[in-house]
């Protein structure tokens, strides 16, 4: 007897679309209420670990990470940007590297489309802060703009610093590159960009959450449907192994570190306590799971990979 071809995988052909020494594409399904949340990869950047923090000893930042089962040299830092699909129209938050990352970032696009998306039907991008990471992704380095049709929507608090030539006259040498690249991410489109203000729906069921101290006017976001709820954290901590485990820890990045304590503090306890899903852009895929208290600090519990959405 004949098997229909349908019938049976074995028929299908034996070439795979993964290539033997890649990961699957990386993107995450999962749903909040009623939407369908997308994490999309952008790979990772690795840095050393020694002068990552600014407040704790070395041996402890060792600690914690020979604690978590990770390499005691350096730090692999990865990062995720959301999709949220409300009934076909798609929203970002946050656009990952682009073309000016480090080269074991940049897969931001190839798992966009993967997801079976096209950049030119996203109709509205969220961003939480100005760091590169975030925003490279909208403007390639040689100044394409990678979504044509989208509305670009910042922090008011965070538009207002960067932007400010006066701040960045006074700012430090090490900083200046940083205010430069907003102005090349930005410049362009700085008449269309909306502003919107903490506390604010940005857009339908995704409520700004002021978050400042790792940059002046970081945000996280409030994604809520029916009686789904998730805490998109941004970078409210970095990598949850040393900053969700510790977070009086303060990494270099956070612009007013006392101030980003607070928050993290703040915005942890309120997780645990709500026992809200968390989003984090700097975890290890797929970057979400749940806040655990533990002591005096607390634990990142990563969801279970589930193939049922
Ligand atoms: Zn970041």
């Amino acid at each position: 007897m004949t098997i229909p071809a349908s019938a049976s995988a074995q028929t299908l052909p034996a070439t795979s679309p993964v290539e033997p020494d890649r990961q699957a594409p990386g993107f995450y399904r999962y749903k909040v209420g009623d939407l369908m949340i997308t994490a999309v990869n952008d790979g990772v950047g690795r840095r050393p670990i020694d002068g990552f923090i600014r407040n704790a000893e070395i041996d402890d930042v060792r600690g914690a990470l020979d604690a978590a089962f990770l390499p005691r040299d350096s730090i692999t830092i990865p990062f995720t940007t959301l999709v949220i699909d409300r009934g076909g129209k798609l929203t970002l938050i946050d656009a990952g590297n682009g073309d000016s990352g480090a080269p074991t970032s940049g897969l931001w696009m190839a798992n966009f489309r993967a997801a079976g998306f096209d950049p030119a039907a996203v109709e509205t991008i969220v961003i939480s802060h100005f760091h590169g990471d975030h925003i490279n992704g909208l403007r390639l380095k040689d100044g394409t703009a990678v979504f044509p049709s989208a509305e670009v929507l910042v922090p008011e608090a965070e538009w207002a610093f960067w932007m400010d030539d006066a701040k960045m006259a006074a700012a430090p040498d090490g900083m200046k590159g940083a205010f430069q690249n907003v102005r090349r991410v930005f410049g362009p489109i700085a008449g269309e960009v909306k502003q919107f203000k903490a506390d604010s729906e940005v857009v339908p069921n995704v409520t700004a959450v002021a978050a400042y101290g790792h940059t002046p006017g970081h945000t996280a976001f409030a994604v809520t449907a029916g009686e789904g709820r998730l805490m998109v954290m941004s970078d409210t901590t970095n990598h949850p192994a040393l900053f969700v485990r510790n977070p009086e820890w303060q990494a270099i990045f956070d612009m007013d570190g006392d101030m980003a304590r607070e928050t993290r503090k703040r915005l942890l306890d309120m997780a645990a306590s709500e026992k809200m899903q968390v989003a984090f852009y700097h975890a290890p895929f797929p970057a979400t799971g749940h806040i655990a208290r533990d002591g005096d600090s607390f634990a990142f519990v990563p969801v279970a990979w589930s193939p049922i959405i």
